[in-house]
């Protein structure tokens, strides 16, 4: 038994079950899947599952740790079902959850096998072959020995045998389609509650489906990184466009917006475009902004006139280098005097 699981779930017994209630419970799954007895590939780890949360309702302090914590009933309080909630992870892109969309979600869930009615043991009308042992009642041991067969206890032949279908669990995935609304403005992170949605655990029979809870997680955008209700989004924008400065296209979630870029320099490369990032839930909740960050990017090789244009700007500068680019005219003006040796 795993520790944390619940011993009188395991049990399938109420959280105020009198001790003679959970003997009997016991005694009941511990025959059903005494291994000697029952052939299931899983009968010796249900075996091992039922004596253990026996076990542990057997010591008082236990017992009462575990009826405190299923929710504090005391002995006589009316049975109260076992709920399971789950969370699963619903991926969205930016769009389904800015703008709302409808999600199909596949959700596997456990049903009673019907094949043997939930009791993961076919019961035959003759008997039919030991598949352990292929009938012949004994299964090869280490060091070239054989042993009786313990899935038929050496007599080779069953009237029962582990159902196919369900492995012998009992219970088998079946996939459950749930159309899900998603609301529009919905965050990373956030949860969508579907009442009563949960899947059902294997095995549980006192269990009743609780919530299911969706979390929101966003999918890579190639465009925006979504920070909180923020959108971000680095624009590459030519050396010479942000120089000159003027009108950058540059785009939201559902179309193109426009930032005037002023003429070099800017006071930054940041520029935020409010209310065009996520929007809010409602009326009330402002929408976030889109923070666009412009990245220079420069030619990776000149062609003739835009060199020709490049010199003469670089002349027009040096001209005028006192006033525009004082640090070059200082420069200069610590060079010594003579003329240059290196060649043109
Ligand atoms: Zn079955
Ligand atoms: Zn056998």
């Amino acid at each position: 038994m795993n520790s944390s699981e619940d011993p009188f779930a395991i049990l399938g017994v109420n959280h105020d079950a009198s001790l003679t209630e959970i003997r009997q419970a016991y005694r009941r799954l511990a025959m059903h899947w005494h291994p000697d007895r029952n052939p299931s590939v899983v009968a010796e780890t249900e075996f091992k599952r039922a004596n253990a949360a026996y076990a542990s309702l057997l010591d008082p302090q236990q017992l009462a740790a575990w009826r405190m914590a299923v929710g504090g009933e005391s002995a006589g309080s009316p049975p109260k079902a076992l709920r399971h909630d789950c969370t699963q992870i619903l991926s969205l892109t930016l769009e389904e959850a800015a703008f709302g969309s409808q999600k199909n979600i596949e959700l596997a869930h456990r049903v009673r096998c019907e094949n043997c009615q939930g009791s993961g043991i076919i019961q035959h009308q003759n008997s039919v072959p030991c598949s352990a042992c292929s009938g012949c009642g004994r299964v090869p041991r280490a060091g070239g020995r054989t042993g009786l067969c313990s899935g038929c206890g050496g007599r080779g032949y069953l009237r029962k045998s582990a159902c196919p279908t369900c492995a012998a669990s009992g219970w088998r995935e079946d996939l459950r389609t749930l159309n899900v609304i998603v609301p529009s403005g919905v965050l990373e992170g956030e949860r969508l509650r579907l009442a009563g949605q949960a899947p059902l655990p294997a095995g549980n029979e006192t269990a009743t489906a609780g919530d299911l809870y969706l979390e929101i997680k966003f999918l890579a955008h190639p465009l925006f990184v979504a920070e909180g209700k923020d959108l971000l989004c680095e624009v590459p924008v030519s050396i010479y466009r942000l120089l000159a400065g003027g009108a950058v296209e540059v785009p939201t979630l559902n179309s193109l917006a426009r930032i005037d870029l002023p003429a070099y320099p800017q006071p930054s490369l940041e520029f935020r475009l409010p209310g065009l990032g996520l929007p809010g839930k409602h009326i009330d909740d402002s929408a976030g902004d889109l923070v666009v960050h412009f990245e220079s990017v420069y030619p990776n090789r000149l062609v003739e006139h835009e060199l020709e244009l490049l010199n003469r700007l670089d002349h027009a500068l040096l001209s005028d280098c006192q006033q525009r680019a004082p640090s070059l005219a200082a420069w200069q003006a610590q060079l010594p005097t003579h003329s240059s040796t290196s060649a043109d």
